[in-house]
């Protein structure tokens, strides 16, 4: 075995599980082995029945003596109860709705049970203790790591595969050169990794992690100086300021720019006159007014007489742009290229388009500025790809957009020393998106509140977690709510369904209905989350809003508010009020939410080791000590060896990142 080794060749318990486990993308006993656990149960503390005293949380190894099932008069569940004894003394075990039991531990086995000792009902006893049989611990008796999952696979199911796979970590190639691991007092990865599943030690854990941390920050670091290396060693297009032409344009829009867009847009030009291709992002909250400043970049360019082209994940969104584009920019020709349509000529200097842009047969020699909008909708090759569309070998600025708002450690951890601009304010007479929290019993409210809405002459977004009712259990899905919507709430209205597992063009078919205003509630799954422009949309309920992180919370809420109208946002809430759910009600503003986010949630509580780069990593606070030593030792390296090729597996790592990862 492996790092290579498919799961479904990990024994009859591996082949029944795989299915299981790609949905959570682990294929290999490596995936496997980088499956980092979320938080840890302290099950270590072992004790005799003698020893356990009422309060505390003990591992005891007995032999089961009875077991057996009774209804629960009170609460009406079935009780499964038994009475362990382990020579010290005889305890009771109790387990709640689990009547499968008896037919797991069987009276004369021996098992490790963990849980909390009680005396409720005046005896003593453990409830709903996790077992193990024989004298394992892999699930008792230790610091037990707890996992990411979805439903179907169960914290046991995980535990045991992850032990079935830890020998495979004699083979998992460690990426950090000797030296560097020395210099940072960091553990060898394969005992790092053995550390993170079998934790042994408090001190031991945590240097377990740290190595984990520098590794996943020390590949991204490496991605970003790599491309900037790439980037610097490229020739440009320089493509002068006109000053003009800007002039023309920003006279001719209906608003003012806001200081963070003149600020952007400056920097941008500055960028694309010099000799150093531009390689920059612009991050800014959904709504910031994005569009306009590449529309001014594309003007400087169509100006020098040279093209600029705009990529964007969807037909749709292509199309907004295209309309955007000619409205602000009178007087050049805008083409647009996408599988439905095709208006104008490529040579236009200004081509709007989908993926579709990148197909052999749409020519843009004169290509200067490539623009990516929502760009972490496409891979590293397709950007790629449109910046090969010009054909003299020199390489067209790029300005890539995201929606993302990156906090500024963030920024400094994924994206090194790269280039960002940021539209922090949003533009002013906007009125902010009332936000509230739901429980399920104000659901009718919820649903009086977007009737109101409708009958004003707006429309509704509702957004569900899970397509199918089976795909995960409990949670509230998009066929389902339609249905009941479309039925029972508003059968007086065309209720709309959008989701992932529908085709491109039907997706597309939907949202145009949508953008006509011949749908009045569309209900759909989180794909709603790129940036349509609807701006009659005025109110937006999301269900199993618990299930969501903030982020993506943020962004449906963009989805409304974007017309002149007051806009609601309903988060309905299985569990309440938490503290997410609570940021995201008072907070409308993107950086601070994804401040909020960080601080929610801790450092550490959450960090990646996933095998391409830090990702996950950015879920936790940022350790900027730990990152600028990560950053000097990047550094040194690239110095050292600029194609790392003395470092074949660290190499590896940060090619798969950089499939992975986006950093323009
Ligand atoms: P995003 O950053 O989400 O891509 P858009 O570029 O689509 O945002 O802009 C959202 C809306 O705000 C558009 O209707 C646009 O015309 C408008 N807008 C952009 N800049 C300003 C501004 N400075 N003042 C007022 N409205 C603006
Ligand atoms: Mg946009």
């Amino acid at each position: 075995m492996t790092v290579d080794t498919p799961l479904a060749d990990l024994g009859r318990y591996g082949k029944g599980l795989a299915s299981r486990f790609r949905r959570l993308g682990i294929r290999t006993v490596g995936d496997l082995l980088y499956h980092a656990p979320l938080r840890y149960e302290d099950l270590s503390a072992l004790a005799t029945i003698a020893e356990a005293r009422v309060g505390e949380t003990v591992t005891i190894r007995a032999t089961v003596e009875l077991i057996a099932n009774r209804r629960s008069p009170v609460k009406r569940t079935v009780l499964t109860e038994a009475i362990l004894d382990d020579g010290t003394g005889k305890m009771a075990a109790v387990w709640f709705k689990q009547p499968y039991l008896t037919k797991v531990l069987r009276p004369g086995m021996r098992a490790a049970f963990a849980g909390k000792v009680s005396d409720d009902y005046g005896t003593l006893h453990l409830v709903n203790p996790v077992y193990e049989a024989g004298e394992r611990s892999v699930h008792t008796g230790r610091l037990v790591p707890l996992y990411p999952t979805t439903a179907s696979l169960t914290q046991k199911h995980i535990r045991a595969l992850i032990h079935q796979a830890l020998p495979a970590l004699a083979s998992v190639p460690d990426p950090l050169p000797d030296a560097v691991a020395r210099a940072h007092g960091l553990p060898p990865l394969a005992a790092a990794l053995r550390e993170l599943h079998m934790p042994t030690a408090s001190d031991a854990l945590a240097a377990a992690r740290r190595r984990l941390l520098f590794d996943g920050l020390l590949i991204d670091q490496l991605v970003a100086q790599r491309v900037r290396a790439a980037v610097r060693s490229a020739e440009a297009v320089a493509v002068p300021f006109n000053e003009a032409e800007t002039k023309r344009v920003v006279a001719g829009l209906p608003f003012t720019l806001t200081d963070d867009q003149r600020r952007a847009a400056w920097v941008i030009l500055r960028d694309m006159a010099g000799q150093e291709p531009m390689h920059r992002l612009l991050d800014g909250d959904v709504g910031s007014g994005k569009t306009v400043v590449a529309a001014i970049a594309a003007v400087n360019a169509a100006a020098a007489g040279a093209q600029a082209a705009f990529m964007a994940p969807t037909e749709i969104l292509a199309k907004q742009h295209y309309e955007t584009m000619r409205a602000i920019i009178p007087g050049r020709e805008v083409a647009l290229r996408t599988n439905a349509y095709r208006e104008g000529d490529d040579r236009a200097p200004i081509v709007v388009g989908t993926h579709a842009l990148l197909e052999d047969e749409v020519r843009l020699p004169h290509l200067a500025l490539a623009v990516v909008d929502e760009q972490h909708r496409f891979g590293v090759e397709q950007r790629k790809g449109l910046q090969r569309k010009r054909e003299d070998g020199r390489l067209p600025h790029l300005l890539s957009m995201t929606a993302t708002p990156i906090p500024r450690t963030l920024q400094l951890a994924r994206y090194g020393d790269l280039d960002v601009s940021v539209l922090r304010t949003k533009p002013s007479g906007r009125l902010p998106i009332i936000t509230r929290v739901a429980r399920e019993s104000e659901r009718a409210a919820v649903y009086g509140a977007v009737r109101t809405e409708l009958e004003g002459g707006h429309q509704a977004f509702v957004v569900c977690p899970v397509i199918e009712p089976s795909d995960v259990h409990g949670a509230r899905s998009a066929t389902e709510v339609h249905a009941k919507l479309a039925k029972e709430v508003f059968p007086d209205r065309t209720v709309g369904l959008l989701h992932g597992r529908l085709k491109s063009k039907e997706k597309e078919a939907v949202m145009v209905d949508f953008l006509k205003q011949k749908i009045a509630v569309l209900v759909a799954t989180a794909v709603v989350e790129v940036g349509i422009d609807v701006p009659n949309a005025s109110v937006m309920v999301i269900e199993g809003a618990e299930r969501f992180g903030l982020a993506q919370l943020h962004q449906f809420r963009g989805r409304v508010g974007r017309g002149s109208a007051q806009s609601y946002c309903y988060a309905v809430s299985e569990s309440g009020m938490v503290p997410r759910l609570r940021a995201f009600a008072e907070c409308a503003d993107g950086f601070e939410l994804a401040e909020r986010d960080l601080a929610l949630r801790g450092p550490g509580e959450r960090f990646g080791v996933r095998q391409s780069g830090a990702e996950d990593l950015y879920a936790g606070a940022v350790d900027l000590t730990l990152l600028a030593k990560v950053q000097e030792a990047a550094k040194a390296l690239i110095a050292a060896d600029p194609t790392l090729a003395g470092h074949p597996a660290l190499l590896e790592r940060v090619t798969r990142a950089e499939d992975r990862i986006h950093l323009e």
